[in-house]
């Protein structure tokens, strides 16, 4: 098993942007996501017909924990200094606070306790992987039981020690690059800083390495 301590927390909220025209398509479906040094910061879309977003904003927790108590005014300030001028904020919810680390169970099964979801790993939420990779959790263990399977002591032992296994590189996929994006995106380091907008620029400019990345990260590893 293994846990790692990020020194992130992640804010969180819901906000409503007053946004540039042309910014944004017209279903208003895009998602943000800036890397700044002290952590990531997202905006997802929540509803199609108002520029509503969740926020999520990673940072070390001395910052969080101002950014949790300053004015609405002053928060909405830093946020778009962060973001970009592009936008502005025209209402802001409630913020809470999540602190972020690792969190990998290397055995899933117990008998007939099954891990699946959070249960069997915790990600950090830089890449967004963390439901998906808990969806595909669900998924391979329905293919991987049914009622006759789940009636026999021993066909079940067998079919949730195949579930195991089918799960082991998907995971450790994910989890491995969601680790190295954390600590790869969150480093003052300047070589790594270039090697990384090299990295982005890559992605950018090639649609097809692009088209791949987006696969890999909504359906995983075939299984
Ligand atoms: C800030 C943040 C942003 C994220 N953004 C994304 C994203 O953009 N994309 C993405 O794919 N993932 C994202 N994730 C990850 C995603 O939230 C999780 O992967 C997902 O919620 C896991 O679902 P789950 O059902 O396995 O576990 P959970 O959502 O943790 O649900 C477990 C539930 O079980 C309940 N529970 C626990 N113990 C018991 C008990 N003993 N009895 C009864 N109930 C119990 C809990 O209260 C909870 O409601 C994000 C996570 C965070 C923290």
């Amino acid at each position: 098993d293994q846990v790692v301590d990020y020194d992130q927390w992640a804010l969180v909220s819901e906000v409503v942007l007053n946004v540039e025209p042309g910014l944004l398509d017209e279903k208003n479906t895009l998602a943000f996501e800036r890397f700044t040094s002290d952590g990531p910061l997202a905006l997802l879309p929540i509803s199609t017909d108002q520029h509503t977003y969740s926020l999520v904003w990673c940072a070390p927790l001395a910052q969080v924990q101002k950014r949790l108590t300053c004015t609405d005014a002053e928060f909405a300030a830093e946020l778009r200094q962060q973001f970009g001028r592009r936008i502005s904020i025209q209402h802001i919810g409630p913020r809470k606070s999540f602190p972020l680390g690792m969190n990998w169970r290397d055995k899933l099964v117990q008998g007939r306790r099954v891990a699946i979801g959070n249960a069997a790993q915790i990600l950090h939420p830089v890449a967004g992987q963390g439901l998906n990779l808990g969806l595909r959790d669900a998924m391979q263990l329905c293919r991987a039981v049914d009622p006759a399977t789940v009636a026999q002591e021993h066909r079940l032992a067998l079919a949730l020690n195949e579930f195991e296994k089918s799960r082991v590189a998907d995971r450790r996929v994910v989890v491995k690059m969601t680790d190295w994006m954390v600590k790869g995106f969150s480093n003052h380091n300047p070589l790594l800083g270039a090697g990384r907008q090299m990295a982005l620029n890559l992605m950018e400019f090639t649609p097809p390495l692009r088209r791949q990345f987006a696969e890999l990260m909504l359906f995983g590893l075939a299984v």
